[in-house]
């Protein structure tokens, strides 16, 4: 057997985490499980924040901000940032979902994001997300995972759709993504009773729910040499693992290091625990003002701080060469991508590049840069998001990948080990 590929440890923990999150609150979950194992402490939002830890977190829903807090920080020590989202496209369980026709029983469902749907056919699909649940008096809110296949989308067989071959594939949203689950008529209480059945409670203390698909297959190491990395969420789970990992490494002096995970990003971040809501601003805040410090130590701790808004970049395609930037070629396996765009679509300029480039220098890993054609039009992240609300200098990255937002993601394997590193050298930076 060949040699593994370099990064071949953390590519694998990163297929752990990706396999343990399939819906956001999954995400924050396991991030929670690392973090509590790296010696940070919960904090509880209704509580006063005496006594901070140097190392905690506060998560909310699919969100979470965690933090570093350096031995002798003064109240007014800036925040190096960190931000990622636990979100990704995919197909989501609506609120009265059971229907069919033709004899077969089938789940209602909505698309959440951009999701190239056309990628979710003929896939083995179980269940996963949170529900609330009558526990005594109270509501409780549970994660749950049905992780063998129960739904499948089925593609329309060929011999009846012979015009494919000349426009495409052609998918209306409400009519053709409709998965089927059993056979018979339509039976109205039938998902509840199922997840009643899979969470060991009685039917009528399940209340509500947000539960989506997700792709039944592990992430896998794919390539000749095993050199790349296939597998659902890469888009934006390789950012968030990265971020947590560099998190609980973190050893820095002077300023304070914090990862905020963020929901919602693929509908455009308006939300509570999205980055255009006040989730972050709130913690940064209540950091300072629990260490001590005043309105204006924090609007000191702001004018210092820096932050990375980390988020997949496109690799370039070898069967699409003419939809790149031909002077900015991005390849796999080649190290983390800075993403420019003179419009804001990406918030990076000249200083935080530098301070991002400066930052792989020392963590020993090349960089690329990527800016989109004139021609079309450019994707957006949580960049100019976290820039705007906080006023704070802010540099996008990634990690290069084919195929995002399908339901399968493809990136190189050695790519997550260098992004890593250089998010552990930007957090705590020695020359800057
Ligand atoms: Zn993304």
């Amino acid at each position: 057997m060949a040699e593994g590929p370099a990064g071949e440890a953390v590519a694998s923990d990163l297929l752990a985490y990706i396999d343990a999150s399939p819906t956001p609150f999954h995400a924050v979950a396991e991030a929670i499980r690392r973090l509590v194992a790296a010696g940070f402490t919960a904090t509880n939002p209704l509580q006063a924040w005496d006594g901070l830890p140097s190392r905690g977190f506060l998560a909310r829903d699919g969100a979470l901000v965690a933090w570093s807090v350096p031995d002798g920080a003064p109240a007014a020590a800036p925040f190096r940032l960190v931000g990622a989202h636990t979100d990704s496209p995919n197909l989501r369980i609506r609120p009265q979902p059971d229907t069919g026709r033709a004899g077969w029983r089938q789940l209602g469902v909505e698309v959440y994001g951009g999701a190239l749907v056309n990628s979710w056919l003929d896939r083995d699909l179980g269940l996963s997300g949170r529900v609330a649940v009558r526990a005594g008096g109270r509501v409780e809110m549970r994660l749950v995972r049905v992780d063998r296949p129960v739904l499948r989308v089925p593609q329309l067989a060929i011999h009846l759709d012979r015009e494919i071959g000349e426009r495409g594939l052609l998918l209306d949203r409400q009519q053709h993504l409709v998965p089927v689950w059993s056979v018979g008529g339509p039976e109205p209480g039938a998902f509840t009773r199922f997840l009643a059945c899979e969470m060991g409670v009685e039917a009528d203390e399940v209340l509500t729910w947000d539960v989506m698909v997700h792709d039944v297959n592990p992430g896998a190491f794919l390539g000749r040499d095993r050199e790349l990395l296939s597998a659902p969420r890469l888009d934006n789970l390789c950012s968030c693992h990265a971020a947590i990992t560099a998190l609980a490494g973190h050893t820095g002096t002077g300023s304070i290091a914090v990862v905020s995970l963020f929901d919602h990003e693929e509908v455009g971040s308006m939300s509570a625990t999205g980055a255009d809501g006040g989730f972050l601003a709130t913690v940064l805040e209540r950091l300072t003002v629990a260490r001590g410090g005043d309105r204006a130590d924090h609007l000191r701790a702001l004018a210092g701080s820096v932050c990375v808004s980390a988020d997949m970049a496109h690799a370039t395609h070898p069967n699409y060469p003419e939809r790149h930037e031909p002077d900015h070629q991005v390849a796999v396996n080649a190290g983390p991508v800075v993403k420019i765009n003179v419009n804001q679509r990406y918030a990076t300029d000249s200083r935080t590049q530098a301070g991002f480039e400066q930052a792989c220098a020392e963590a020993g890993v090349p960089v690329q840069r990527f800016s989109s054609r004139g021609n079309m039009p450019c994707g957006s992240t949580i960049g100019p998001i976290t820039a705007a609300r906080l006023g704070i200098p802010t540099v996008d990255v990634g990690v290069a990948q084919l195929s995002m937002h399908s339901a399968r993601e493809l990136c190189g394997a050695a790519d997550p080990a260098m992004f890593g590193a250089a998010l552990s050298a930007w957090l705590s930076p020695t020359a800057r």
